[in-house]
């Protein structure tokens, strides 16, 4: 993954957030505090204005994804803003700093280290109605995908079905972990706001690909 692919991923993410904040708002209006299309919508403008003009020469794939990781911790706030951010700071490092000359090999342990990070920070497991039920099968589809043989668009494409997929899943969950959880039983029936944003960056990526 090279920087002008991660700045078309992370641009087209601030768009989709930007076209779709507004359901995320609904999302959390019903089982939260309604502020998380905001929340992203801050975040990831702030993102975008940073990758107004192409990084200088040089600048690694790895850089400007620990670089929109710390910028979404300072600006999304809430329970979202560390856990987005510390994911893509998470994949910043790896594709930065492990031995893989593969390079999708390389984004599918990247992937893997955003899933982890995520788990890590908040404790969540699969089922609890997070965005991690988003980002653990969107890392085990993509890593899959490449074990079947398909390359990295392929293997982002399913990677991005599997988001979609995921996001749907977490409709009959009882939330077990954030603000949702208070409501208990009144939190089944609805999507879960930070799942719908994970499957919009997973799109974003599929799209960048293309
Ligand atoms: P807040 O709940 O503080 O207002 P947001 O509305 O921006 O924050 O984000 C809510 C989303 O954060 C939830 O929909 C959920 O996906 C995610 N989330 C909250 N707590 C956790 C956690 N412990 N682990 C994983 N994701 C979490
Ligand atoms: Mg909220
Ligand atoms: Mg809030």
């Amino acid at each position: 993954m090279d920087s002008e692919l991660t700045r078309a991923w992370l641009l087209n993410a601030a768009l989709l957030i930007e076209r779709e904040k507004d359901r995320l708002t609904q999302l959390d209006l019903a089982i939260g505090d309604g502020d998380h299309g905001v929340n992203m919508q801050r975040g990831f403008s702030a993102v975008a204005a940073g990758l107004a003009e192409p990084p200088p020469a040089g600048t690694t794939a790895g850089q400007l994804l620990v670089t929109a990781g710390t910028t979404l911790v300072s600006t999304v706030g809430g329970a979202s803003g560390p856990l987005f951010g510390g994911a893509f700071r998470a994949l910043g490092k790896t594709l930065d700093t492990a031995a893989e000359p593969d390079d999708t090999r390389l984004l599918a342990d990247g992937l893997n280290a955003a899933r982890d990070s995520i788990q890590r920070m908040g404790a969540a497991q699969p089922g609890d109605k997070t965005m991690y039920d988003v980002y653990g099968p969107a890392a085990e589809a993509f890593g899959h995908a490449l074990c079947d043989g398909a390359g990295p668009r392929a293997a982002a494409r399913a990677a991005a079905e599997a988001a979609d997929e995921g996001v749907r899943a977490t409709e009959p969950m009882q939330a077990r972990r954030g603000r949702a959880s208070y409501l208990g039983l009144r939190s089944v029936g609805h999507q879960d706001p930070g799942a719908a944003s994970a499957a919009l960056i997973f799109q974003a990526l599929a799209t960048a690909m293309e």
